[in-house]
């Protein structure tokens, strides 16, 4: 007979919630769910001490609920992180749809989704990530004021991946200016691993400059779109952790960097859009500092499209989103001295500063 009781023993083996292995002491998790429109999402707040919890909503058809629970859990750690680090007063938060963002997103579940933000009051603002669109913003900005990266047509600054991509190539002109003394990418080989909004952009830039782009996706139509528009290579070996490359660029999801992949990294840098590539930052950031591979952190580098929807908060223009985004140069530069002269890995060193600015924060305000 099946028990309906869950025996009290498996129970203690991981708590599901707070005990989760990321779960980083989260101030506020919230699970909705919507029977008529079939949404399930999970927005995760990690830390408002700066402001409130600003970063995208992912849709993605994971294959359980764990896998969505640790992804919200991980990415709005890493919100929290971005924006201390690129100094906005914003804190860390994200969401996640589970479903096929293809087939299963329609007006009524974004609007809905929309309706469980608002029910935050602010105290999360949602933006898009993998699986959304401007135009779903759009849909979210009719029941909601909470929400960023809308269309220009209505107030928005538009689509934040472009800047992101662009904030991606400055921090990879750092790091390689670090590695191999010289910023010029002319020449040097690069691989492009998810050809989407960001990858697309930072592989126009890298081939602007004359660097041989080699691009990966699941998606062929993708890959042959922007083969015949950017004249980059199409990757179609079987393993592009072992390619003999000067720069790996993760531009599709997480992880990418772990115990499976880390040895066969021939590349001297590793630099891309994709939040929390490290599978585990301590050990994948140590085994890279080891093999003097330059990592230039993902949360420092694809800080451009927060810029880009913070200004829609704060009201800058254009000129100075681009200002910001290009200081990410000097920011990695900064933090890749400092890594090598404290001999601590560059994620190790990027949190340290994200980390003091919040701590800083967190002590004037309790005065
Ligand atoms: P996107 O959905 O437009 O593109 C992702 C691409 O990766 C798709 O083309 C997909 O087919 C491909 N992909 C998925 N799995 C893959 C795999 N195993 N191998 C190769 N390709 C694969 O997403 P995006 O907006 O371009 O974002 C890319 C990454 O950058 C994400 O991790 C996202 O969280 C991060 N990021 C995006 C922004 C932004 O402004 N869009 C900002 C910061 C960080």
């Amino acid at each position: 007979m099946v028990s309906d009781v869950i025996n009290a023993k498996d129970l203690k083996k991981v708590d599901p919630v707070f005990g989760q292995l990321s779960f980083d002491d989260h101030e506020q998790i919230v699970f909705c769910n919507d029977k008529d429109t079939g949404l399930k999402a999970i927005i995760g707040i990690h830390n408002t001490v700066l402001g409130p919890a600003l970063g995208g909503t992912r849709m993605w058809q994971y294959n359980n609920e764990w896998e969505a629970l640790n992804d919200v859990l991980r990415l709005s750690r890493g919100m929290t992180f971005k924006s201390a680090i690129t100094g906005l007063n914003l804190g860390g938060g994200k969401a996640v749809i589970i479903g096929d963002a293809k087939t299963q997103k329609t007006p009524e579940l974004m609007k809905k989704f929309g309706e469980f933000v608002h029910s935050l009051s602010g105290r999360y603002i949602t933006a898009e990530d993998v699986g959304m669109e401007t135009a779903d913003m759009d849909l979210v900005h009719e029941v909601t004021p909470y929400v960023t990266g809308i269309s220009e047509s209505k107030g928005g600054a538009g689509n934040p991946s472009p800047i992101t991509a662009y904030g991606v190539y400055m921090g990879m002109k750092a790091a390689a200016k670090y590695k191999f003394g010289s910023d010029v990418l002319d020449g040097k080989k690069v691989i492009v691993q998810g050809i989407g909004h960001v990858g697309e952009s930072l592989v126009d830039h890298l081939t602007k400059e004359g660097a041989k782009v080699i691009i990966s996706d699941i998606n062929q139509e993708r890959l042959q779109e922007a083969s015949a528009k950017y004249g980059a290579t199409i990757y179609t070996g079987n393993d592009i952790y072992s390619e003999d490359v000067d720069i790996y660029a993760p531009c599709a999801l997480g992880a990418t960097i772990n115990d499976e992949t880390i040895n066969k990294l021939k590349a001297k840098v590793i630099a891309g859009a994709a939040n929390n590539q490290l599978a585990e930052e301590a050990k994948h950031g140590l085994i890279l500092q080891d093999k003097g591979i330059v990592y230039a952190p993902d949360f420092l580098i694809n800080a451009g499209g927060i810029i880009n929807v913070y200004a829609e908060l704060e009201g800058y223009d254009k000129q100075e989103i681009v200002r910001k985004t290009e200081n990410i140069y000097n920011t990695t530069l900064e933090i890749l001295s400092n890594a090598e002269m404290n001999d601590i890995t560059t994620n190790q060193a990027a949190l340290n500063i994200a980390k003091s600015r919040i701590e800083t924060r967190k002590n004037e305000n309790s005065k």
